[in-house]
């Protein structure tokens, strides 16, 4: 239980903290200069907070307009409808999720640019109001996730609970919440964190150009690296379903608050750090060129190695679908006569494409994109990095658990398939 609090207050902290150092400090990590400073810099702290950060009502409007327009979208758009893994305890059930996302984001993006062609929203009031929408963000991700917790409580939803209120409200209590057709984790896991992610990175371009008059190579790294990460997202929609977080994960404030605030505010912190502290600087060309070449090296491998594995699960299952207009479609995204490793629990484990050389080929090229993100940003503050370093964390202690709860599931299997794929990340490195 206090492990959760901690994280609890951790994220808060890290969130404004960094914000602070971007915002009052030039990316510089404040502190105070000894013990009879620590009230008075708390109290700095808080007084940055309150005059850079509070909520405004122009603020929650922008925010809430996002997600009633997202909410809409999914109830209106059509997709392809995919089946989830069975839910063992529900004798086998398996939700239909209505995978419409890649069409809510052409018609979001066609809006985004709609709204800065005609001059009605241009990009940079994001950026102008990034304070109080983070704020706005933060109230919300709480907001929604004692709303969430409370409902399933009530109408019994409950699933997988440990009896410990903070834990559980932490974890959460229903697994597979909705609204009607509307899959709360989904929506929350594709739509909301990464699409408001790239429209806070294109924010931050425009203010560059407002402010400067350019926008910088490694700002348009960072337009593409999120662009390449928010359309995998809704391209990819239908392999969502069998991923871990909404296979296992429940809905709690880990990944609602994650979702709704830290995901699109603190990943784009490097977008905020060019835009505000940095400017439109410029590295070599050959520092810029390499970031370039393994951003879409990194990316080629993770897209791919996601959908080899998510596409075979799906083509065992009799639920792939072909979707030629989900773009950019990748060489080997998916295997012809893959090699699996059959188990006693009857699912396969897919041995070939990338998956021959290790058991997390999908989280090493996720991080390397992450470290990128970082790197491009140059070595004038450490807060870009600060996204690395959490994703690295929160990645190994992931790996840990699905780890744990493969060798459980999976028994003498899971050794001889350990044995078959010894790295986990790198083959011969780790
Ligand atoms: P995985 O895609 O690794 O899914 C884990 C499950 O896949 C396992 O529990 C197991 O389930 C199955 N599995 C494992 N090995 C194999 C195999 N060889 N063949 C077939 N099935 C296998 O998990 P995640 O959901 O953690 O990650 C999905 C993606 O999301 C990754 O690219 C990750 O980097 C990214 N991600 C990004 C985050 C971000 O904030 N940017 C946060 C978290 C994830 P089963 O019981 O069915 O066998």
């Amino acid at each position: 239980m206090w492990g959760v609090i901690g994280i609890m207050i951790f994220s808060h902290t890290l969130i404004y903290y960094c914000w602070i150092c971007l915002t009052y400090y030039e990316g510089r990590f404040p502190y105070p200069s000894g013990v009879s400073d620590i009230i008075p810099f708390f109290a700095r702290m808080g007084k940055h907070v309150v005059e850079g950060a509070s909520p405004t009502w122009y603020a929650c409007m922008i925010y809430w307009a996002f997600l009633l327009f997202e909410a809409f979208l999914q109830y209106v758009c059509t997709g392809v409808m995919v089946k989830g893994l069975p839910l063992e305890h529900e004798g086998g059930r398996q939700l239909v999720y209505n995978c419409n996302a890649l069409q809510a984001w052409y018609i979001t993006l066609g809006l985004w640019v709609y709204l800065q062609w005609s001059g009605l929203f241009p990009w940079s009031t994001l950026m102008h109001h990034y304070g109080p929408l983070l704020t706005a963000s933060v109230i919300s991700g709480n907001a929604i996730s004692v709303f969430s917790f409370v409902i399933a409580i009530a109408t019994g939803a409950q699933f997988r609970m440990s009896g410990n209120l903070v834990y559980d409200f932490f974890m959460g209590a229903s697994l597979n919440p909705r609204i009607g057709s509307l899959d709360m984790k989904m929506f929350a896991e594709i739509r909301i964190s990464w699409m408001l992610l790239f429209f806070l990175t294109t924010s931050c371009a425009a203010y560059m150009h407002e402010v400067h008059g350019t926008v910088s190579w490694p700002m348009l790294f960072l337009c593409l690296a999120h662009l390449f990460y928010a359309n995998a997202c809704m391209k990819g929609e239908e392999c969502i379903p069998s991923t871990w977080d909404i296979f296992y994960e429940k809905n709690g404030w880990m990944l609602i608050f994650w979702n709704f605030a830290g995901v699109p505010f603190v990943y784009c912190f490097q977008s905020v750090y060019l835009a505000k502290v940095a400017g439109p600087i410029e590295h070599s060309s050959w520092y810029t060129i390499t970031l370039y070449v393994i951003l879409c090296t990194a990316y080629y491998i993770w897209d791919t190695a996601n959908s080899q594995k998510n596409h075979f699960r799906m083509q065992q299952a009799g639920t792939y679908i072909k979707r030629p207009w989900a773009l950019p479609q990748l060489p080997w995204q998916t295997l012809k006569d893959p090699q699996y490793m059959t188990t006693d629990r009857g699912s396969k484990l897919l041995i070939s494409g990338w998956w021959a050389y290790a058991r997390k080929p999908h989280y090493a090229a996720d991080l390397t994109m992450s470290l990128c993100w970082g790197l491009i940003c140059g070595f004038g503050s450490w807060v870009p990095f600060i996204y690395f370093a959490f994703f690295f964390t929160h990645l190994m202690h992931r790996g840990m658990r699905d780890n744990e709860r493969c060798a459980k599931k999976y028994g003498k299997d899971w050794d001889r398939y350990l044995a078959k794929v010894p790295a986990q990340f790198v083959p011969g490195v780790f």
